[in-house]
Protein backbone atom coordinates (compact mmCIF):
# COMPACT_ATOMS: atom_id res chain seq x y z
CA UNK A 1 0.00 0.00 0.00
CA UNK A 2 0.92 3.62 -0.53
CA UNK A 3 2.26 5.58 2.34
CA UNK A 4 -0.71 7.39 2.65
CA UNK A 5 0.54 10.46 4.18
CA UNK A 6 2.38 11.52 0.85
CA UNK A 7 -0.69 10.82 -1.51
CA UNK A 8 -0.16 12.71 -4.66
CA UNK A 9 -3.46 14.81 -6.10
CA UNK A 10 -3.74 14.98 -9.09
CA UNK A 11 -4.73 18.37 -10.63
CA UNK A 12 -7.51 19.29 -12.94
CA UNK A 13 -8.77 22.86 -13.32
CA UNK A 14 -11.82 23.67 -14.06
CA UNK A 15 -12.68 24.22 -17.85
CA UNK A 16 -15.07 26.48 -17.20
CA UNK A 17 -14.77 28.29 -14.09
CA UNK A 18 -17.59 30.67 -12.86
CA UNK A 19 -17.08 34.29 -14.98
CA UNK A 20 -14.86 36.49 -12.50
CA UNK A 21 -17.33 39.21 -12.72
CA UNK A 22 -20.34 36.81 -11.42
CA UNK A 23 -17.83 35.86 -9.04
CA UNK A 24 -16.84 38.96 -7.50
CA UNK A 25 -20.84 39.67 -7.95
CA UNK A 26 -21.41 36.41 -5.49
CA UNK A 27 -18.98 37.22 -3.18
CA UNK A 28 -20.07 41.31 -2.54
CA UNK A 29 -23.05 38.94 -0.40
CA UNK A 30 -22.53 35.18 -0.45
CA UNK A 31 -24.73 34.62 2.37
CA UNK A 32 -24.24 30.97 4.08
CA UNK A 33 -24.03 27.98 2.38
CA UNK A 34 -25.43 28.87 -0.99
CA UNK A 35 -22.41 29.74 -3.36
CA UNK A 36 -19.86 26.70 -4.15
CA UNK A 37 -16.16 27.13 -5.72
CA UNK A 38 -14.76 26.02 -8.79
CA UNK A 39 -13.52 22.89 -7.40
CA UNK A 40 -13.79 20.10 -4.94
CA UNK A 41 -11.00 17.08 -3.34
CA UNK A 42 -11.79 13.77 -3.77
CA UNK A 43 -9.93 10.87 -2.28
CA UNK A 44 -11.16 7.11 -2.52
CA UNK A 45 -10.89 4.01 0.12
CA UNK A 46 -11.40 0.67 -0.23
CA UNK A 47 -9.95 -2.53 1.49
CA UNK A 48 -8.08 -3.69 -1.38
CA UNK A 49 -6.28 -0.43 -2.26
CA UNK A 50 -6.62 1.76 1.03
CA UNK A 51 -6.76 5.46 0.42
CA UNK A 52 -6.16 6.32 -3.65
CA UNK A 53 -7.60 8.08 -5.93
CA UNK A 54 -6.67 11.68 -4.98
CA UNK A 55 -7.50 14.69 -6.95
CA UNK A 56 -8.84 18.32 -7.24
CA UNK A 57 -11.48 18.43 -9.73
CA UNK A 58 -14.13 20.73 -10.95
CA UNK A 59 -17.28 20.75 -8.96
CA UNK A 60 -19.64 18.85 -10.45
CA UNK A 61 -22.70 16.40 -9.29
CA UNK A 62 -22.18 13.45 -8.18
CA UNK A 63 -23.34 9.84 -9.46
CA UNK A 64 -24.06 7.59 -7.13
CA UNK A 65 -25.42 3.80 -7.32
CA UNK A 66 -29.19 3.94 -5.17
CA UNK A 67 -27.69 0.79 -3.19
CA UNK A 68 -25.10 2.91 -2.12
CA UNK A 69 -24.73 2.32 1.45
CA UNK A 70 -24.81 5.69 3.02
CA UNK A 71 -28.31 6.33 1.42
CA UNK A 72 -29.21 3.54 3.78
CA UNK A 73 -27.58 3.33 6.68
CA UNK A 74 -26.09 6.83 7.14
CA UNK A 75 -22.54 6.25 7.50
CA UNK A 76 -21.44 9.83 7.05
CA UNK A 77 -19.34 12.03 9.51
CA UNK A 78 -18.26 15.91 8.22
CA UNK A 79 -16.19 18.55 9.47
CA UNK A 80 -16.47 22.49 9.06
CA UNK A 81 -13.70 25.23 9.10
CA UNK A 82 -12.96 28.24 7.65
CA UNK A 83 -10.15 30.02 5.51
CA UNK A 84 -10.16 33.22 5.92
CA UNK A 85 -8.10 36.35 3.94
CA UNK A 86 -5.48 38.29 6.05
CA UNK A 87 -5.11 42.22 5.42
CA UNK A 88 -2.45 41.20 3.14
CA UNK A 89 -4.43 39.39 0.63
CA UNK A 90 -2.94 35.85 1.73
CA UNK A 91 -5.39 33.13 3.76
CA UNK A 92 -4.86 31.40 7.02
CA UNK A 93 -6.84 28.36 8.75
CA UNK A 94 -7.89 28.19 11.88
CA UNK A 95 -6.63 24.33 14.07
CA UNK A 96 -7.14 22.61 11.01
CA UNK A 97 -5.56 20.11 12.79
CA UNK A 98 -7.69 19.88 15.34
CA UNK A 99 -10.21 19.27 12.39
CA UNK A 100 -8.00 16.76 10.71
CA UNK A 101 -7.76 14.84 14.44
CA UNK A 102 -11.63 15.12 15.23
CA UNK A 103 -12.48 13.40 11.48
CA UNK A 104 -10.28 10.61 12.45
CA UNK A 105 -12.24 9.94 15.99
CA UNK A 106 -15.73 10.56 14.27
CA UNK A 107 -14.58 8.17 11.69
CA UNK A 108 -13.80 5.49 14.27
CA UNK A 109 -17.06 5.70 16.09
CA UNK A 110 -18.96 5.13 13.38
CA UNK A 111 -16.81 2.64 12.02
CA UNK A 112 -15.19 4.42 9.13
CA UNK A 113 -12.17 3.88 7.40
CA UNK A 114 -9.91 6.58 9.27
CA UNK A 115 -8.19 9.31 7.06
CA UNK A 116 -4.87 9.88 8.00
CA UNK A 117 -4.48 13.56 9.70
CA UNK A 118 -1.61 14.77 6.54
CA UNK A 119 -3.55 13.72 3.61
CA UNK A 120 -6.89 15.77 5.04
CA UNK A 121 -4.67 18.60 5.87
CA UNK A 122 -3.05 18.26 2.30
CA UNK A 123 -6.68 18.30 0.99
CA UNK A 124 -7.64 20.89 2.13
CA UNK A 125 -4.83 23.40 1.58
CA UNK A 126 -4.95 22.22 -2.52
CA UNK A 127 -8.62 23.46 -2.46
CA UNK A 128 -7.72 26.36 -0.81
CA UNK A 129 -4.67 26.81 -3.15
CA UNK A 130 -7.10 25.94 -6.33
CA UNK A 131 -10.18 28.05 -5.38
CA UNK A 132 -8.07 31.36 -3.54
CA UNK A 133 -9.81 33.70 -6.14
CA UNK A 134 -13.15 32.75 -3.82
CA UNK A 135 -11.81 33.86 -0.49
CA UNK A 136 -14.00 36.85 0.04
CA UNK A 137 -12.56 40.14 1.07
CA UNK A 138 -15.70 41.99 2.76
CA UNK A 139 -15.98 42.11 6.33
CA UNK A 140 -16.67 39.09 8.43
CA UNK A 141 -16.10 36.81 5.36
CA UNK A 142 -14.17 33.30 5.11
CA UNK A 143 -14.66 30.53 2.52
CA UNK A 144 -16.28 27.97 4.43
CA UNK A 145 -14.68 24.42 4.44
CA UNK A 146 -16.73 21.12 4.78
CA UNK A 147 -14.87 18.22 4.70
CA UNK A 148 -16.85 14.70 4.80
CA UNK A 149 -16.56 10.78 3.86
CA UNK A 150 -19.43 8.82 3.12
CA UNK A 151 -19.96 5.06 2.47
CA UNK A 152 -19.97 4.43 -1.37
CA UNK A 153 -20.08 0.08 -1.29
CA UNK A 154 -22.98 -0.86 -3.16
CA UNK A 155 -24.50 -3.23 -0.54
CA UNK A 156 -27.95 -3.43 1.38
CA UNK A 157 -26.25 -5.68 4.05
CA UNK A 158 -25.82 -4.12 7.33
CA UNK A 159 -21.88 -4.10 8.15
CA UNK A 160 -19.57 -1.55 7.74
CA UNK A 161 -18.94 -0.36 4.32
CA UNK A 162 -15.92 -1.51 2.55
CA UNK A 163 -15.36 1.43 0.11
CA UNK A 164 -15.87 5.39 1.31
CA UNK A 165 -15.22 8.62 -0.83
CA UNK A 166 -13.93 11.18 1.22
CA UNK A 167 -14.56 14.84 -0.30
CA UNK A 168 -13.95 18.83 0.30
CA UNK A 169 -16.36 21.54 -0.69
CA UNK A 170 -16.21 24.78 -0.38
CA UNK A 171 -18.51 27.87 0.01
CA UNK A 172 -17.71 31.40 0.33
CA UNK A 173 -19.72 32.98 3.28
CA UNK A 174 -20.66 36.39 4.75
CA UNK A 175 -20.65 37.37 8.63
CA UNK A 176 -23.01 34.94 10.10
CA UNK A 177 -24.29 37.46 11.39
CA UNK A 178 -24.68 41.04 10.14
CA UNK A 179 -23.17 43.71 11.96
CA UNK A 180 -21.78 41.74 14.78
CA UNK A 181 -23.41 38.98 17.30
CA UNK A 182 -27.14 39.75 18.05
CA UNK A 183 -28.62 37.94 21.10
CA UNK A 184 -30.66 34.72 20.12
CA UNK A 185 -33.06 33.16 21.75
CA UNK A 186 -32.86 29.50 22.98
CA UNK A 187 -35.60 26.41 23.01
CA UNK A 188 -35.39 24.34 25.66
CA UNK A 189 -36.60 21.10 24.16
CA UNK A 190 -38.77 18.81 26.76
CA UNK A 191 -39.58 15.89 24.31
CA UNK A 192 -36.42 16.00 22.34
CA UNK A 193 -32.81 14.69 23.38
CA UNK A 194 -29.65 14.81 20.65
CA UNK A 195 -27.08 12.64 22.32
CA UNK A 196 -27.72 9.38 24.72
CA UNK A 197 -24.32 7.97 27.07
CA UNK A 198 -23.14 5.21 24.48
CA UNK A 199 -24.55 6.83 21.65
CA UNK A 200 -22.68 9.25 18.56
CA UNK A 201 -22.94 12.50 20.33
CA UNK A 202 -19.26 13.01 20.36
CA UNK A 203 -18.72 12.43 16.41
CA UNK A 204 -19.72 14.66 14.13
CA UNK A 205 -22.09 12.90 11.83
CA UNK A 206 -25.05 13.94 9.79
CA UNK A 207 -26.94 11.81 11.77
CA UNK A 208 -26.88 13.48 15.16
CA UNK A 209 -28.37 16.75 13.03
CA UNK A 210 -31.12 14.27 11.18
CA UNK A 211 -32.17 13.54 14.54
CA UNK A 212 -32.14 17.37 16.12
CA UNK A 213 -34.53 18.68 13.17
CA UNK A 214 -37.33 18.12 14.74
CA UNK A 215 -36.55 20.34 17.70
CA UNK A 216 -35.18 22.64 15.84
CA UNK A 217 -38.16 22.80 13.50
CA UNK A 218 -40.15 23.11 17.22
CA UNK A 219 -37.68 26.13 17.85
CA UNK A 220 -39.02 28.10 15.10
CA UNK A 221 -42.43 27.81 15.96
CA UNK A 222 -41.93 28.79 18.72
CA UNK A 223 -39.85 31.67 17.46
CA UNK A 224 -36.98 30.72 18.78
CA UNK A 225 -33.44 30.96 16.98
CA UNK A 226 -31.86 27.59 18.42
CA UNK A 227 -32.88 24.34 20.46
CA UNK A 228 -30.68 23.56 23.47
CA UNK A 229 -30.98 19.86 24.46
CA UNK A 230 -30.81 18.54 27.60
CA UNK A 231 -29.27 15.46 28.94
CA UNK A 232 -30.55 11.84 28.13
CA UNK A 233 -30.74 10.50 31.20
CA UNK A 234 -32.05 12.72 33.48
CA UNK A 235 -33.31 15.83 30.92
CA UNK A 236 -31.83 17.88 33.75
CA UNK A 237 -28.29 19.37 32.68
CA UNK A 238 -27.65 21.51 30.01
CA UNK A 239 -25.46 19.92 27.18
CA UNK A 240 -25.70 22.12 24.03
CA UNK A 241 -27.30 23.56 21.41
CA UNK A 242 -27.86 21.49 17.79
CA UNK A 243 -24.47 22.58 16.49
CA UNK A 244 -23.05 24.55 18.70
CA UNK A 245 -21.30 24.53 22.42
CA UNK A 246 -22.84 26.68 25.59
CA UNK A 247 -21.02 28.73 28.54
CA UNK A 248 -21.92 30.37 31.21
CA UNK A 249 -20.52 33.73 33.09
CA UNK A 250 -21.01 34.22 36.43
CA UNK A 251 -20.96 37.24 38.60
CA UNK A 252 -17.33 36.13 40.40
CA UNK A 253 -15.88 36.37 36.44
CA UNK A 254 -15.77 32.51 36.18
CA UNK A 255 -16.54 30.81 32.84
CA UNK A 256 -18.54 27.41 33.12
CA UNK A 257 -19.00 25.14 30.43
CA UNK A 258 -20.83 21.48 30.15
CA UNK A 259 -18.13 18.95 30.36
CA UNK A 260 -17.22 16.60 27.28
CA UNK A 261 -18.63 13.04 28.30
CA UNK A 262 -19.16 11.26 25.16
CA UNK A 263 -22.72 12.86 24.79
CA UNK A 264 -21.56 16.53 23.72
CA UNK A 265 -19.36 17.36 20.48
CA UNK A 266 -15.97 18.56 21.57
CA UNK A 267 -16.23 21.84 19.45
CA UNK A 268 -12.53 23.49 18.43
CA UNK A 269 -14.37 27.07 19.07
CA UNK A 270 -15.28 25.85 22.57
CA UNK A 271 -11.92 24.24 23.47
CA UNK A 272 -10.42 27.52 22.36
CA UNK A 273 -12.41 29.90 24.42
CA UNK A 274 -11.36 27.71 27.31
CA UNK A 275 -7.73 28.06 26.35
CA UNK A 276 -8.05 32.07 26.31
CA UNK A 277 -10.13 32.42 29.18
CA UNK A 278 -7.22 30.27 31.47
CA UNK A 279 -4.56 32.91 29.44
CA UNK A 280 -6.33 35.13 30.87
CA UNK A 281 -6.40 34.12 34.18
CA UNK A 282 -10.27 33.58 34.51
CA UNK A 283 -11.18 30.85 36.81
CA UNK A 284 -12.99 27.91 34.37
CA UNK A 285 -14.90 24.97 35.02
CA UNK A 286 -16.40 22.39 33.02
CA UNK A 287 -18.96 21.08 34.84
CA UNK A 288 -22.47 20.02 34.39
CA UNK A 289 -24.94 22.76 34.76
CA UNK A 290 -28.66 21.74 35.45
CA UNK A 291 -31.42 24.12 33.66
CA UNK A 292 -33.36 24.88 37.17
CA UNK A 293 -30.04 26.37 38.23
CA UNK A 294 -29.66 28.57 34.78
CA UNK A 295 -32.76 29.52 35.36
CA UNK A 296 -32.33 30.83 39.20
CA UNK A 297 -28.75 32.15 38.45
CA UNK A 298 -30.15 34.40 36.01
CA UNK A 299 -32.80 35.58 38.29
CA UNK A 300 -30.60 36.19 41.27
CA UNK A 301 -27.88 37.61 39.10
CA UNK A 302 -25.29 34.93 39.27
CA UNK A 303 -25.08 34.39 36.09
CA UNK A 304 -24.10 37.58 33.92
CA UNK A 305 -23.60 36.28 30.87
CA UNK A 306 -24.50 32.92 28.06
CA UNK A 307 -22.87 32.40 24.90
CA UNK A 308 -22.92 29.51 22.61
CA UNK A 309 -19.56 28.86 20.19
CA UNK A 310 -18.72 26.97 16.80
CA UNK A 311 -16.78 27.64 13.60
CA UNK A 312 -20.06 28.80 11.75
CA UNK A 313 -20.78 31.79 14.10
CA UNK A 314 -17.87 31.90 16.20
CA UNK A 315 -19.38 33.31 19.34
CA UNK A 316 -23.22 33.95 19.91
CA UNK A 317 -24.76 35.65 23.07
CA UNK A 318 -27.67 33.95 24.44
CA UNK A 319 -30.23 36.55 25.98
CA UNK A 320 -33.20 34.64 26.69
CA UNK A 321 -34.43 30.85 27.66
CA UNK A 322 -37.74 29.87 26.68
CA UNK A 323 -39.48 26.49 27.33
CA UNK A 324 -42.85 24.88 27.83
CA UNK A 325 -42.76 25.81 31.27
CA UNK A 326 -40.08 28.75 31.62
CA UNK A 327 -38.87 31.96 30.30
CA UNK A 328 -36.35 33.97 31.13
CA UNK A 329 -33.63 36.92 30.42
CA UNK A 330 -30.23 36.53 30.99
CA UNK A 331 -28.12 39.80 32.18
CA UNK A 332 -29.96 42.98 30.14
CA UNK A 333 -30.31 40.80 27.37
CA UNK A 334 -27.92 41.88 25.27
CA UNK A 335 -24.00 40.47 24.43
CA UNK A 336 -22.20 40.69 27.65
CA UNK A 337 -18.98 41.98 28.15
CA UNK A 338 -17.15 38.89 28.44
CA UNK A 339 -18.74 36.99 25.87
CA UNK A 340 -17.98 40.17 23.16
CA UNK A 341 -14.26 40.44 24.45
CA UNK A 342 -14.03 36.58 24.52
CA UNK A 343 -15.45 37.15 20.41
CA UNK A 344 -13.26 39.62 19.53
CA UNK A 345 -10.38 38.00 20.94
CA UNK A 346 -10.64 34.85 18.84
CA UNK A 347 -11.53 36.48 16.29
CA UNK A 348 -8.77 39.05 15.78
CA UNK A 349 -6.31 35.67 16.31
CA UNK A 350 -8.15 33.41 13.33
CA UNK A 351 -7.72 36.34 10.65
CA UNK A 352 -4.10 36.68 11.78
CA UNK A 353 -4.55 40.41 13.36
CA UNK A 354 -3.50 38.95 16.53
CA UNK A 355 -0.58 37.30 18.13
CA UNK A 356 -1.06 33.66 18.46
CA UNK A 357 0.83 31.89 21.33
CA UNK A 358 -0.52 28.67 20.84
CA UNK A 359 -0.05 28.49 16.67
CA UNK A 360 -3.09 27.94 16.02
CA UNK A 361 -2.86 29.91 12.72
CA UNK A 362 -1.91 28.39 9.29
CA UNK A 363 -0.48 30.44 6.83
CA UNK A 364 -1.10 29.22 3.41
CA UNK A 365 1.58 29.52 0.95
C1 LIG B 1 -19.51 21.28 14.87
C2 LIG B 1 -20.32 21.30 16.12
C3 LIG B 1 -20.03 22.17 17.20
C4 LIG B 1 -18.96 23.22 17.13
O1 LIG B 1 -17.69 22.72 16.89
P1 LIG B 1 -16.55 23.71 16.34
O2 LIG B 1 -15.38 22.82 16.19
O3 LIG B 1 -16.36 24.75 17.37
O4 LIG B 1 -17.05 24.27 15.05
C5 LIG B 1 -20.79 22.07 18.34
N1 LIG B 1 -21.81 21.19 18.43
C6 LIG B 1 -22.13 20.36 17.41
C7 LIG B 1 -23.25 19.42 17.58
C8 LIG B 1 -21.39 20.39 16.24
O5 LIG B 1 -21.71 19.56 15.24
Amino acid sequence: MLDTATLPFTIEPNANPVAASEREALLANPGFGRVFTDHMAMIRWNTEQGWHDARICPRAPLQMDPASSVLHYAQEIFEGLKAYRTDDGGATLFRPDANARRFAESARRMAMAELPEALFLESIRALVRADRAWLPSIDGGSLYLRPFMIASEVFLGVKPSAEYLYMVIASPAGAYFKGGAPSITVWVSDDFTRAAPGGTGAAKCGGNYASGLLAQAEAIREECDQVVFLDAVERRYVEELGGMNTFFVMDDGSLQTPPLGGTILPGITRDSILTLARDAGMTVREAPYAIDQWEADAASGRLRESFACGTAAVVTPIGRVRGTSRDFRIGNGGPGEVTTRLRAQLVAIQRGQAPDPHGWVEYLA
